[in-house]
């Protein structure tokens, strides 16, 4: 007796889109069959999916939760936590979220991982991860020396950045020097290192220069965040990697040279991963011109129309692995406090949006294929930060998480439709596809856009496989 019968959707599985009903038993997912072979008598519940498509509950790996927003440091405004955020990403059907552990000076590496978790448990709706975050100029090599530790204890992902990105906020880069270190230690212990890739000596310089030519306007953050800052860093970037042996995820790839250096690196067999945001395959430059431009801002920044045509030609060929967020929810009025490149608040709401917009651009617009979508959407997420197959995949013994979304609907979306902010940059968009059922290890958590179940949520182990390691798996 199945807990969950899920009949005559389009399901789409690692080996491509058929229509399959699914047998879900305590959490898991433990019969798929074509459809119409099973009696409806073998389950405590069946749910009819005649026309919806189904595919793995979505993986967002790469959010924020609770971080004190550094252009409102002296209020010290925190950007929403979990509750918010998860609420967003279940509606949206997104049922994996990946979020920072900071490590400060001081800590033992596993007090940084407590105590985001603490944050996260009892209050998620989606199941979570961590990436252990280091925003130090140095890392003590007794803190390196723990990483094994944490790794082993299924914390296998760790993030770094290259660049203090604005001269206003506090300090957070680490020198190429202690990422060297730290790529040494992530490598050897089994690994992900995420990579945040700016040059800071290109960008601190832009800085300069524009605020003597008194172009401080938010319209000009794509001068400071510019396309060489982004070539040279990502060159940096793989460059360490190729001579440890690391294998990188390069987050919020911007712009075509981001592009062009993981496909290079990857053509010669490197285990090099970017990510994509979607508004940076949807917007550009020019839209901080708009009225509450800082709404479309995200570090590094939006760039040209040819930036943002090199995302989906990545997409669609398999250089670019994942399709993330980079969500730091707030609502409007304190997204929009800042209004220069001195002060703009990165990070939007847009966890709640993601799978539509990506089967709407993707699919819909430019025919990508339901396993590909599956593949940015989750699936490849799950591979690199060590999560597969327990989740991105409907498979015999993987977690039930699915996503169920109608793609015969043909609707603008508003922010009134969302839940996780009061405004969204997709005010507006119409969407091909609109999530209308949300599953959680076997538990309906959303259905017909209502809550069925409480933030029962919890905390995973990340495993990294020797295959995601060693070559471009994904
Ligand atoms: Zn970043
Ligand atoms: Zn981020």
């Amino acid at each position: 007796m199945f807990d969950l019968l899920l009949t005559n959707g389009l399901v789409v599985t690692p080996s491509g889109a058929h229509p399959l009903d699914i047998g879900i038993s305590r959490g898991k997912i433990v019969s798929l069959r074509a459809t119409g072979l099973g009696s409806p008598d073998e389950a405590l519940r069946v749910v009819d999916l005649r026309g919806q498509l189904v595919v793995p509950g979505g993986v967002d790996p790469h959010v924020h939760t609770n971080s004190v927003l550094p252009t409102a440091a002296e209020s010290g405004i925190k950007c929403f936590g979990p509750d918010r955020v998860s609420e967003g990403a279940i509606y949206g059907g997104t049922t994996t979220l990946v979020d920072f552990a900071h490590w400060q000076p001081g800590d033992e590496l596993a007090d940084s991982f407590k105590r985001k978790s603490a944050e996260w448990e009892g209050n998620t709706y989606t199941d979570y991860a961590l990436h252990g975050t280091f925003k130090e100029p140095e890392i003590p090599f007794e803190v390196l020396e723990q990483i094994p530790d944490a790794v082993a204890a299924g914390h296998g992902s760790y993030k770094v950045w290259m660049t203090n990105t604005t001269p206003t906020r506090p300090k957070q880069k680490t020198d190429l020097g202690n990422m060297w270190g730290l790529m040494e230690q992530t490598a050897a212990a089994g690994a992900m290192l995420a990579v945040h890739a700016e040059d800071d000596d290109i960008v601190m310089y832009a800085y300069k220069k524009l605020q003597h030519q008194g172009k401080t306007g938010l319209e000009y953050m794509h001068h400071a965040h510019n396309n060489l800052s982004e070539k040279l860093s990502f060159q940096r970037a793989i460059t360490l990697a190729e001579h440890v042996g690391a294998p990188i995820y390069l987050m919020h790839v911007s712009a075509r040279e981001g592009v062009d250096a993981i496909r290079e690196a990857r053509g010669k067999g490197q285990p090099v991963y970017g990510e994509i945001l979607p508004h940076y395959a949807y917007f550009t430059a020019e839209d901080y011109r708009q009225e509450n431009g800082a709404i479309y801002h995200t570090y590094p920044s939006l760039k040209s129309a040819d930036d943002r045509d090199s995302m989906w030609e990545s997409l669609l060929d398999g250089s670019l692995s994942t399709l993330a967020t980079d969500g730091v929810c707030t609502d409007l009025e304190v997204k929009t406090r800042g209004r220069t490149i001195l002060d703009a608040t990165g990070g939007h709401a847009g966890v709640e949006m993601r799978m539509a917009v990506a089967y709407t651009e993707g699919v819909a617009k430019r025919n990508l294929d339901l396993t590909r979508f599956v593949d940015i959407t989750s699936a490849n997420a799950a591979k690199i930060l060590g999560l597969y197959p327990h989740k991105g995949a409907i498979a015999i013994g993987s977690d039930a998480d699915l996503a169920v979304l109608d793609t015969t609907v043909d609707r603008r979306i508003t922010s009134a439709d969302l839940h996780e902010a009061d405004y969204t940059p997709w005010e507006g968009y119409r969407v091909a596809a609109w999530p209308s059922m949300t599953v959680l290890r076997g538990q309906v958590i959303v259905e017909d856009r209502q809550l069925q179940a409480g933030p029962e949520g919890t905390l995973l182990e990340q495993h990294v496989s020797s295959d995601v390691r060693n070559r471009p798996a994904c």
